[in-house]
Parts: C-alpha cells; structure tokens; sequence
C-alpha cells in the first residue's frame, strides 16, 4: 500500500499527527477512561460505539466493525487513496512529502476503466456546459432555462449543459478520444442497440444536470427534457462509479456552509436543491430519487447535526419526510421539518412569493420533529368523531413519551390538554403510563436496536473458548514481541483454528521481523486486507491484562490446541462407525485406542 510513499516518511507523518484531533474534525468525541467515544460515522447509530484510543493512535467501531489507523479513517471517510490520505495528513503535519500531485494521481489505486468512465464525466461535463452557455445549438436551452428562472449564475454553480439532438454525437465524440466503446456503456453515457451491436447517446437534445460525488468529480447525469417527451428527468443508471445510495446532490458544494452552520437542509430532488440555492439556501442537498439510506446518514453525520426536511406537500411528499424524520431520528439528529402550503414545490413557491419568503416563511418557520408528528398523525382522521380522537390522543401522547427533554413533553402535553380540553394531570398520568409500560417491553428484548455496543457483546460471548483464547493471545502478541515467539514456540508448529486469526500472526510475525518495537498503528498500516484490519482493531480494543503469566499464557494455548483434538476425535468416530460397519473389527480396535489416547490428552 504504501510503496511509493517512504517508509520513514510515513513514520514521521504518523509521529506528526494525533488520531484524537484528527478524527475529531468529523465526528464528536468524549473521553471514557483511556479511549475517546463517539457516534460512528461508518454506520447510522444513536448510541456512540466509535472508539479511539490515544496510546495507541487506533480506532475501533463495536458496532460495525469498522477500524484502523489514521490513514484507514481518512481513506475510508472521504473515499481517497493512501496517496491521498498521507498527503492530507502530511500538510496538517507540517511534513514536505516531496511528491507532486500528477504522480499521486497516476498511482491513485483506481483502476484504468474507473479513471477513464470519470474522465469521460468531466469531459462531457464541460463540452455540455459549453453548448448551452457559448453555441448556437444550445441557445434555445439557454432561453428555456432562463424563462423558467434559472440564473446563468447557477447554471455556472451547477455546470448545467445541454446535450445535442443526435443519435451518436457522443459515441463519436468520445471514441474519437480514445475511450473504449464497452467502457463508456458501462458508464451509462451510450447504449447498445441488441439488434446489431451498434452504440447510441443515452442523453439526447435534453437539459443536463450533472452530478458530482463528494470529491467534487462528474460521476452521472440527469437530463430534463425540454418538451413534453417522457420521462422528464432521464438519469444515468447506477454504475461502477455512480452508486445512488450512496450520494447526496450538491454534497460537495454545500459541505462547507454545512460543516460551519452544523445544519443541512434535505429536498426531495436536486431541481429543488438549485431553486432553493438560488433563494440563498446554500446548504441544500438531496437524494437522487431513492429513500434516505444509512451511507447517507453516516455521511451526513461528518458534517451535521440538524437536519431540516423540506418535502414537496403532497401526499407522497409527507410520507417520504415521515419516513426520513424516523431514520434521521433514529440516528440521533435534530430534525425540523419545513411545510410549503398546499402541493407545491419549492420552485413554485419561490417563484410565486419571494426568495425572502421560502427563507423566512419556510425555512426559518421549520417546525420541530413532534410539532411534525401532531400534524401527521391527525390526517385522514375525523376529530369531531370520539373513537378517531381517543385513538390520536394516545397516539400523540405515546410520541410525547419518546421525548427526551422534560420540558419539551410538558409543553406538548399542555398543548394537547388545551386543544382538546383534557386535564393536564390526567394526561400525566396517562404519558407516564405509556412510558413505564414501553421501558417494561424494552427490557423484555435482549437486543435493544440502538444499542450496537450490547449486541456485539453478545456475539462474543457466543464464542467458543478456543475462539477467545486465540483473540487474548493475539492481543498479547501486538503487545509484545517476547510473547508472540513464546506462543509460536508453545505451538511447536501447529496454528490457530481461525484462518483469519493465522493470518494475523502471519502478518505480525513479519512485522517483527522488521521492527524491533509493537506499534498498534504501524501494523495496521502494515496489513492490506480490510477485512483482517478491523480484526486487528476490534483485538486492540480488548481489556487484557498488562502482563501475560505463565499459567495464562499456557491455558490459552492449551484452549487451541484441545479444539484442534476434539475436531480430530470427531473424525476419527466416523472412521470408527465406518470401520464397524464393514465388520473390520482390528481396525476399529485401533482406532479406538487412538481416540482413548486424545481423550487423555485433553
Ligand atoms: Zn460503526
């Protein structure tokens, strides 16, 4: 991995930088003994299971699993190389790494077929944006756009372009420049035609929307169509570089003013995304027309921690919002929810009232989560009717009880005791109730959903006691040196039951070879596979104790070894039953001395 990047440089840069400051840039952390605890950015969750520790400049998730050093965050977080990783810490280290970005950039870890489908993104990018501001053939876009509102200075923020009406303008275009038919499908920007494997443009006399990952590079497009031909907005298909669940329209440009407000403001498509920016709502963004999934949260979670959801009104438009408060809620954000009156879209509503208006009359009038849910839970009711209002009265009092704050419940409970001229007292009474009766249930179930900590606890303490003696003892060998030749010594050969925990101390072994001290973050860096990374981590973050005894050290060895003998045994019962059966009685005898044998042995 880290090849071109000197070793001792990378030594010096991890010297350089503290892991605690570092990831505190992303997520927020509190200290808890020696470790540092937050909630993993890797994954949606309400109660931290994100672990750092300072001594050993690692970090570990309980919850999914997610671990590594320094440069393993950065990478997996931002979705850069090492290259690009070492760099970034290099700078904030004060390091001068001595290699320039055009060779960072060719031995970036993407392969030849990615970089060449990003590089026909950016090219199109460009070449569209052009014939809608600069040509001719683009000038009845332009006009169209602007009729409709658009400013050419957010078609310039958007890179908004527009596509030519031909079959094979960009099979040619790109072809011309060398990018592989087969690759540029793949891509999505052409399609092949079954009948004689000819190739034609996706996008086709349409508006087109490009769309960024958070890196800021083109990855897909979305092109509205300037009449009345369906459908009205053609997107990219998912590819190998466009993954929908995975990105949020307008990340990369809204990321600062997201990070410095601490707020983001979550549309329902990217066409409200630009009308909201152009009424100076800069920290919008939205899905590209799938629900809110949990890398969406885990993303939003670097940089937010209100979210405000501004859905058309609609039917659909208020369950989606309901659906998306929850999981947001879920994943522990402050949630506001912004209301437009009757049906419209933000580009509607800007359009007939004023930028000034969507920021002060919706936005800024946002309501809270529960103020959401009064209003949500009361449609398709008949108040007038007893049975519906009962029914929505210990609906809205079972959501009160969910609420953290003390004064926040009071002053709902209040508000339903005076819409619905109740005792404010007998609500108590009623909400208090609810609470115990649902606390009773959540201590019924032994894996509570938000508690990723408890659960893989759980997982552990099903473990076999083999599988815990090889996880002691590999975390006594990343202590020490002394005791991992002890414990290959004691094993006079053989290994552990797990593949995944051999290739461990394969690793670690060699690490040993070529460092004289245990260095938590240097082996990390040391091994290539994720997979075995984690482990690694998730092994540090074990409480062991400071010294590894004699008597402990042997048990453990003792506990792998006998696993090894029972599995043996096992086999050699089978070759004993099938012995018998072909009546090979000197056989069996044998066989059944063998197996005396291991049994004393255990
Ligand atoms: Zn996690």
């Amino acid at each position: 991995m880290a090849d071109r990047i000197a070793e001792e440089k990378i030594e010096q840069i991890r010297q350089a930088v503290d892991i605690v400051e570092v990831i505190s840039d992303y997520v927020g952390l509190k200290k808890q003994g020696r470790n540092y605890f937050g909630l993993c950015p890797f994954h949606g969750e309400s109660t931290p299971s994100f672990s750092v520790s300072p001594d050993k400049q690692i970090f570990h998730c309980f919850g999914c699993g997610a671990g590594g050093n320094v440069f393993s965050f950065l990478m997996e977080l931002e979705g850069i190389s090492f290259q690009e990783a070492a760099m970034k810490l290099a700078a904030r280290g004060n390091i001068n790494l001595e290699i320039n970005l055009s060779s960072t950039h060719s031995e970036k870890k993407i392969s030849d077929e990615l970089q060449a489908m990003l590089d026909a993104h950016e090219l199109l990018r460009k070449f569209y944006h052009h014939l809608l501001v600069n040509t001719k053939e683009g000038q009845h876009a332009l006009e169209y756009l602007l009729g409709r509102g658009f400013t050419l200075e957010s078609i310039e923020k958007f890179q908004i372009g527009y596509s030519l009406n031909s079959w094979d303008f960009v099979y040619k275009f790109l072809t011309k420049r060398d990018f592989s038919p087969e690759w540029m499908e793949k891509a999505g920007l052409i399609i092949k035609r079954e009948k004689d494997g000819t190739y034609f443009d996706r996008f086709r006399d349409r508006i087109m929307f490009p769309i960024f990952n958070r890196n800021g590079n083109t990855i897909a497009f979305s092109g509205r169509t300037l009449g009345a031909d369906e459908p009205k907005y053609l997107n990219s298909p998912e590819t190998a570089i466009f993954n929908k669940s995975k990105i949020l329209y307008n990340y990369n440009l809204a990321k600062p003013s997201i990070k410095k407000s601490q707020q983001a403001v979550l549309f329902e498509g990217f066409a409200d995304v630009i009308s909201a920016d152009r009424a100076g709502i800069e920290n919008g963004i939205a899905t590209m027309g799938t629900s809110l999934t949990d890398d969406h949260i885990a993303l939003l979670r670097t940089s937010a921690q209100t979210i405000t959801i501004c859905y058309d009104s609609d039917k659909a438009g208020i369950e989606a919002a309901f659906r998306a408060g929850n999981h947001l809620n879920d994943a522990g954000f402050q949630i506001k929810v912004a209301l437009m009156p009757d049906g419209m879209d933000p580009d509607e509503y800007i359009k007939k009232n004023s930028p000034e208006k969507f920021r002060g009359e919706v936005i800024g009038a946002s309501l809270t989560w529960m103020a959401f849910k009064i209003l949500y839970f009361r449609r398709g009711k008949n108040l007038q009717n007893e049975g519906d209002r009962l029914a929505y009265i210990e609906q809205i009092v079972k959501e009160i009880t969910k609420l953290t704050k003390a004064v926040e419940k009071d002053h709902y409970l209040r508000q339903i005791a005076a819409e619905f001229s109740l005792s404010l007292d007998s609500l108590k009474q009623q909400e208090q109730q609810i609470y115990f009766a649902e606390k009773k249930k959540e201590i019924g179930k032994n894996e509570p959903k938000s508690k990723p900590i408890l659960v893989q606890k759980k997982v552990n303490e099903l473990k076999p006691a083999y599988y815990r003696a090889e996880r002691c003892l590999i975390a006594h060998m990343l202590k020490s040196r002394d005791n991992t030749y002890k414990v290959q010594e004691l094993l006079q050969g053989d290994t552990f039951n797990e593949d995944e925990h051999q290739a461990i101390i394969t690793y670690l072994l060699a690490f040993y070879e070529e460092h004289i001290n245990p260095d938590s973050s240097a082996f990390l860096s040391y091994i290539h596979d994720e997979n075995l990374r984690r482990i690694v981590a998730n092994i540090e973050m074990m409480s062991i104790n400071d010294e590894l005894s004699h008597q402990e050290l042997t048990d453990y060895i003792k506990q792998v070894l006998k696993h090894k003998k029972l599995l043996k045994i096992k086999e050699k019962e089978a070759e004993l039953k099938e012995a018998e059966r072909h009546s090979d009685f000197r056989l069996a005898a044998a066989i059944g001395n063998e197996i005396n044998q291991l049994r004393k042995s255990l």
